[in-house]
C-alpha cells in the first residue's frame, strides 16, 4: 500500500524525522487561507505548491511550483489542483490532482537521498544514502553507484556505528553529523515499526541555516500487516490505485492487471504463476493475474469475468480451474450461468481437471455455451493463445 507526501511527513513527524511541513487542501476555494495558515504558522512569505498524487516525479512533471509570494501561491493552486499530471510513473493520461500540499518554502544547501528496503537476495534491510539526492536515484545507480552507500542491518535495530558510518560516508560533520546520525536511527526505527517495505526520503536537504530536513516522503507498506496499523490502513487513497483492482478486492479477488491480452482466471496462486508461465512458452502475453481462491463458485466466476472483460486489450480468456475441494461440476455449472448472463465478446477457453471433471465436461459440453474444451494444461494454452492471435 502506498500512501501521499503529506501523509508520508506526518508519520516521519511522529518519529521524530524533522519535514518541510504545510498544510493541505482538496479545494481552490480554501487555497488564500491556506498560504496565509502556513504564512502565520511558519513566518514564512515564500511557499511551494506541491500535488498529491501516489507517483514520484511530480517535481519535473509541473507539480511542484516554488512560489516567492502568496499571490503566485494562490495562483499556483489554482492551476495544480484538478490538474492531470503527467509523470513519468503514471499512465500516459496522467493522474488527477485532488489534494495540494501549500508547504514553507525551504532555502536548500544541499539535497541528498535516504531509503531504506529489504534487500531480498542478501535477507536483511539495506539503507542506501547518496550525496547525489533530488534526481532519480535510478539515474544515479546506473551513472554513477559509487555514489550511493550502502549499509545492510540485520534485525530491528540500526546500530549507533552503522547510523555514523552512513553519516560519515556522506560527508556530515560537527552538528550535521549529530542530526544525520539521530535521523537515520530514528527513520530505520519508523521503517520497522509500521511494516514498510519503502521508506525513502528524496531529497533529504541540509537548509542554509544549517539543519537536516525532509523535504519529501515516500513509503510502500506490507498490505498483509495493516490489520496491526489501522491509523495506517486508514490513508489508503482509492483514486490512486487502479479501479479493476480496487473492484477485484471488493470481491475478495487477487487481481493484478497486466500488458498482454489472455485473461487469465486460475484457481490458487501456484497454479495462476504456472498458467502465466505456460502461455508466454506459447508465445503469449498474459492480461492479469486472477487468483479466483479457493471457492469458485457462480458469483466468483461472475465476478472474475466481469473484472478480466472490463480490459479492453483482452481478446480471448482462459479458465484454469483445479477442482480439489471445489468439484469441478459445480465450477462447471457457474461458467455456464455466467456466460449465459454476461454474454461473451471473446473467446473463452476452459481447462477443468480434478474432482468430477469428466461430469464438468459433460455438462459444459450439453450446455450448449460457446466454449473452446481443453485437455491438458499445455493444449489449454496453445489454444487460448491462438484464439487471442487470430
Ligand atoms: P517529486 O518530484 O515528486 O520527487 O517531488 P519533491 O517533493 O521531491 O520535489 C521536487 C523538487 O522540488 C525537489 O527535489 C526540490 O529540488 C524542489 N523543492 C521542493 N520543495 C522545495 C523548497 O521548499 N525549496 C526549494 N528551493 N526547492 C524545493
Ligand atoms: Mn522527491
Amino acid at each position: 500500500m502506498k500512501i501521499h507526501e503529506y501523509q508520508a511527513k506526518e508519520i516521519l513527524k511522529k518519529y521524530g524525522v524533522p519535514i518541510q511541513d504545510g498544510v493541505v487542501i482538496e479545494s481552490k476555494s480554501e487555497g488564500k487561507e491556506a498560504v496565509q495558515r502556513v504564512a502565520d504558522q511558519f513566518n514564512t512569505s515564500q511557499f511551494v505548491i506541491k500535488a498529491q498524487i501516489h507517483a514520484g516525479g511530480r517535481g519535473k512533471g509541473g507539480g511542484v511550483k516554488f512560489c516567492s509570494d502568496a499571490a503566485k501561491a494562490v495562483e499556483n493552486i489554482d492551476k495544480i489542483l484538478g490538474m492531470q499530471l503527467i509523470t513519468h510513473q503514471t499512465t500516459p493520461e496522467g493522474q488527477p490532482v485532488n489534494k495540494v500540499m501549500v508547504a514553507q518554502a525551504i532555502d536548500i544547501a544541499k539535497e541528498y537521498y535516504v531509503a531504506i528496503t529489504l534487500d531480498r537476495a542478501v535477507g536483511k534491510n539495506v539503507i542506501m544514502a547518496s550525496t547525489e539526492g533530488g534526481v532519480e536515484i535510478e539515474e544515479v545507480a546506473a551513472h554513477s553507484p559509487e555514489k550511493i552507500i550502502k549499509v545492510w542491518v540485520d534485525g530491528p535495530v540500526l546500530h549507533a556505528y552503522q547510523a555514523r558510518q552512513l553519516a560519515f560516508g556522506l560527508g556530515f560533520e560537527g552538528e550535521l553529523f549529530k542530526q544525520a546520525v539521530k535521523l537515520l536511527t530514528n527513520l530505520y526505527r519508523c521503517y520497522i515499526e509500521t511494516d514498510a517495505s519503502i521508506a525513502e526520503i528524496n531529497p533529504l536537504v541540509v537548509t542554509e541555516q544549517g539543519n537536516l530536513l525532509a523535504l519529501d516522503g515516500k513509503f510502500n507498506f506490507d498490505d498483509n500487516a495493516m490489520y496491526r496499523h489501522p491509523e495506517i490502513k486508514e490513508m489508503r487513497d482509492l483514486n490512486e490505485e487502479d479501479p479493476t483492482e480496487v473492484e477485484a478486492g471488493k470481491f475478495n479477488l487477487n487481481y493484478v492487471k497486466l500488458e498482454g491480452n489472455v485473461g487469465c482466471m486460475v484457481n490458487g496462486a501456484g497454479l495462476a504463476m504456472a498458467t502465466m508461465d505456460i502461455i508466454k512458452l506459447q508465445g503469449g502475453q498474459p492480461a492479469n493475474f486472477l487468483d479466483v481462491g479457493g471457492g469458485a463458485n457462480v458469483e466468483t466466476v461472475k465476478n472474475g469475468f466481469r473484472i478480466i472483460l472490463s480490459d479492453p486489450n483482452v481478446k480471448a480468456v482462459l479458465i484454469n480451474i483445479f477442482g480439489g475441494i471445489v468439484r469441478c461440476d459445480r465450477v462447471a455449472n457457474g461458467i455456464i450461468q455466467a456466460v449465459s448472463e454476461l454474454g461473451l465478446s471473446v473467446p473463452v477457453v476452459v481447462r477443468l481437471e480434478g474432482t468430477n471433471a469428466e461430469i464438468a465436461r459433460e455438462l459444459l459440453s450439453s450446455s450448449g455455451v460457446d466454449i473452446i474444451s481443453a485437455g491438458s494444461l499445455e493444449d489449454a494454452a496453445e489454444k487460448v493463445v491462438s484464439a487471442a492471435t487470430r
